[in-house]
């Protein structure tokens, strides 16, 4: 294996000076994996106090944040890294984190708490790989295989249930059958893990290539973490657009959208709110009137449960608000759509419109993919050109409206009827033109 210098420069500092050390982690795994490194971590039989003493008698930049867990940061050229003391877990009593943890000597010990055996390796130049639990083997059969007892390291810490999912879903790996049983037994305990840790996992695994076959056979555990989801697991639709109940839909259009965090997370909840609008006809046709407004208000609860990020909870409920109004592409003027939301949530919500539809019955999409991608194309040059269509796009301000005597409310409301006007080509945007109208009437 080979890492970095500056890690290797590291762990040879440390091995000069008597301590063991060694590469660890994800990045033995992503190297075995034939992946490119991204960070390195490093673990040590020495103390914290002894690797800040050691790294800076070699004049290496030492960050002290997570001093009392026994991490040491080191800096350098410009890079972070994690140095953290060999540790085993004391008990663990409410499946989150352990009561204590104490430094030991032994990598593996070390190694053994570690999650899963694909994540229990250890390197350095001297020993070569260290894999006391079959981590290579795994990897050579694309397995996921909790280290020990399966049972009782998901009792311990339930998040690593998510973490089984996440790697399964990014390596495309299957998880060894008794950790799978496991992770069944279990799931409820994720109920005691923090919100927002789960949501870091389920974002990973949602982005991975595997993402459609784990949501699929680990349904039961998606339920856990988004209860609101469980009404769509056998909510048949009736409807010749459609080939699948809600939630294989819902993870059909997962799959086909595109890898980016905010439509991927968009698609998992778009149609949460069909469930409970479902009608049938007398001709036993299964409708679903109104889901996008009722699911964006159940996908609120859902998120700030996660604790996601504004901008996240802005974008995915608008997104899924107005999923439902792109449905008839006959309707659709981008102008006025980008009048409306924008350009950026326009574009994502084009996209999540393919994405929807690729999960649709294949006979029936090609008009409605074809006209989406037509659009986003349209989107892109009227962009490029500069054309109007925002309120700071017009060839007149508030300024210009007080000059002919508009007063508080009215003002804004003149912008947006003269931006509909001038989107709707009804209108040019010069000012001559827009002050002429406004005189006229
Ligand atoms: P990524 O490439 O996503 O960073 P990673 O394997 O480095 O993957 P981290 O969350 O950064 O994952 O964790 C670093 C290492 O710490 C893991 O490889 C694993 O050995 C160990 N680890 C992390 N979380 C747990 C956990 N909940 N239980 C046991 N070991 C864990
Ligand atoms: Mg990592």
């Amino acid at each position: 294996m080979k890492i970095s210098e500056d890690a290797e420069k590291l762990i040879n500092i440390l091995s000069d000076n008597g301590c063991k050390a060694y590469a660890v982690g994800g990045c033995v795994r992503d190297y075995l994996l034939g992946k490119p490194e991204k960070d390195i971590d490093i673990t040590t039989s020495a103390k914290p106090e002894t690797v800040e003493e050691i790294l800076k008698q070699n004049n290496i930049k030492v960050i002290e944040t997570g001093l009392q867990h026994g991490t040491v940061t080191a800096v350098l050229n410009g890079e972070n890294y994690e140095i953290t003391t060999f540790r085993k877990d004391g008990e663990y009593k409410d499946n989150r984190r352990p009561e204590s943890v104490s430094f030991v000597d032994d990598v593996k010990e070390d190694l053994s708490r570690r999650d899963f055996t694909i994540n229990a390796m250890a390197y350095n130049h001297k020993e070569g790989i260290v894999d006391l639990f079959g981590g290579k083997k795994d990897i050579d059969n694309k397995v996921i295989r909790a280290v020990g007892n399966a049972d009782l390291r998901f009792k311990e810490d339930a998040l690593r249930i998510m973490r089984a999912l996440r790697f399964s879903a990014t390596l495309c790996f299957d998880i060894e059958e008794s950790t799978k049983k496991a992770i069944f037994d279990n799931m409820y305990l994720l109920d005691n893990i923090a919100k927002e840790r789960i949501f870091t996992e389920l974002k990973k695994l949602l982005a991975g290539d595997n993402a459609l076959q784990v949501l699929d056979a680990y349904k039961e555990v998606i339920g856990v973490v988004i209860p609101e989801l469980k009404p769509a697991f056998d909510c048949v639709q009736n409807n010749p657009w459609h080939i699948y109940n809600v939630y294989d839909h819902i993870i059909h259009a997962v799959d086909a959208a595109p890898k980016d965090e905010i439509i991927r997370l968009t698609m998992l909840l778009h149609d949460i709110g069909k469930p409970s609008v479902k009608t049938t006809d007398e001709k036993g046709i299964d409708h679903f009137k109104f889901h996008a407004p009722v699911g964006a208000d159940i996908a609120k609860k859902v998120l700030k449960r996660f604790k996601v990020s504004n901008e996240v909870y802005d974008k995915v409920t608008t997104l899924i608000r107005y999923h439902q109004g792109v449905e008839n592409v006959d309707d659709i003027r981008v102008k006025r759509w980008l009048a409306k939301i924008g350009a950026d949530y326009t574009k994502a919500l084009f996209k999540v419109r393919i994405s929807d539809l690729y999960a649709h019955n294949p006979a029936k999409i090609g008009y409605e993919l074809k006209k989406l991608n037509e659009f986003l194309i349209e989107l892109d040059e009227i962009v490029a050109a500069g054309e109007a269509f925002k309120i700071s796009d017009l060839a007149v301000n508030g300024n210009d409206l007080i000059a002919l005597g508009y007063k508080g409310k009215e003002i804004g409301e003149k912008l947006n009827e003269i931006l509909m006007l001038v989107v709707d080509a009804r209108l040019n945007n010069t000012k001559e033109d827009i002050v002429d109208y406004l005189n006229r009437k």
